[in-house]
């Protein structure tokens, strides 16, 4: 075992985390969830969320046999959407494939859906205790530093780097233990911005310490301005009802329900197509515009709330669509800025 490795073990011992509730009654199942869920998300908004899906879906099968409506319904908040389908996905892939048992098997794993290399070797070195190399972006940042390792982890051979020193280091025993303490160092110890250097277990092996710049470490993604696109929602609203539309499985918001959306400013086709008349349009009032920021381009909305004196008949060729009641909601993933509108919604109708 490296130098390396049994300092952040015996710092594990001490500090590491070890009363989360996905290391309590560890599975497969369970700690997969967990793994996915902590992509791109931090511990405290996770687990009221990871709570309430086990709680729903106690089993691998279970998840399976939701309809993806229910699991969106339940990750609504959490963002980054296509992990709920993926999740869902490969929940199915292992039902069927794998008669409801997690493949131990690393290549396996990794081949299921949403599951990158990293998540893979998260899971069974946690559960069965294999000893594979984790290399998620709190270990990134700290090998970064540690080991002084130069450009943005997005790029291929700086990745390549980090997961070669990653595979240096694991240990072959108590993998479990040192890749939970490589996540804890990295959200307790070496954070982003504020390093606590001094309380570190490899403050000595420290490369950029010893530099006195790990703020250098990782490498910054090269700066691209984000491009700014459009889009206006036509919010029909009748009887404290809205219609929402599911959208296409690919592309943003991929299986959430949103309103019918234009990028041209004109909202009268949407209307006309789905045959609401002139004579029932009681108004239309353009709401305040909002931006909504994905990873790579900013949106600006603008809402239309369009007040209709009855339903139109709508014909939804191959979409699904619905009244959604505002004060009944139904059970559906909803796109982050719908949410958004209609918790504002009652105070913008006063
Ligand atoms: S010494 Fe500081 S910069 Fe280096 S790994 Fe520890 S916390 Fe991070």
């Amino acid at each position: 075992m490296t130098p390396f490795a049994q300092a952040i073990l015996q710092w594990y011992d001490a500090y590491g985390r070890k009363d989360l509730p996905w290391q309590q009654n560890k599975t497969a199942y369970s700690v997969w969830l967990s793994e996915i869920m902590l992509q791109q998300t931090q511990v405290a908004t996770v687990i009221p969320y990871y709570q309430r899906f086990l709680e729903r879906f106690p089993t691998v099968i279970d998840l399976a046999n939701a309809h993806q409506d229910e699991v969106l319904h339940l990750w609504t908040g959490l963002g980054y959407y296509a992990r709920a389908r993926n999740l869902h996905k490969a929940a199915q892939i292992v039902a069927a494939e794998y008669n409801g048992e997690f493949p131990t098997d690393l290549e396996q794993m990794n081949a299921l859906p949403g599951i990158g290399r990293s998540t893979a070797a998260a899971v069974l070195s946690s559960v069965y205790k294999k000893p594979h190399a984790i290399l998620d972006g709190n270990v990134k940042r700290t090998l970064a530093r540690s080991f002084a390792v130069a450009g943005w982890p997005g790029q291929k051979k700086v990745e390549n780097a980090l997961w070669e020193i990653a595979d240096q280091h694991t240990p072959q025993i108590d993998t479990d233990k040192y890749n939970q303490a490589m996540m804890d160092m990295g959200a307790m110890v070496c954070t982003r911005s504020n390093p606590k250097c001094s309380l570190c277990p490899v403050e000595s092996f420290c490369v950029a310490k010893k530099q006195g710049n790990p703020l250098d470490y990782p490498g910054k993604k090269p700066k691209k301005d984000k491009p700014l696109k459009q889009a206006w929602f036509a919010m029909l609203h009748h009887n404290n009802q809205v219609w929402l539309e599911q959208r296409p499985q690919s592309g943003i918001w991929g299986g959430l329900f949103c309103f019918p959306e234009t990028a041209n400013g004109d909202i009268q086709p949407l209307l006309d197509n789905r045959n609401v008349n002139d004579d029932s349009i009681i108004k239309q009032t353009q709401l305040i515009a909002f931006r909504h920021t994905f990873s790579h381009y900013h949106l600006d909305i603008t809402p239309i709330l369009v007040d209709v004196s009855k339903q139109p008949d709508m014909i939804m060729e191959g979409s699904k669509g619905l009244w959604y009641n505002l004060s009944q909601p139904e059970e559906i993933g909803l796109a982050a800025p719908v949410k958004q509108l209609l918790e504002s919604l009652p105070f913008e109708l006063q």
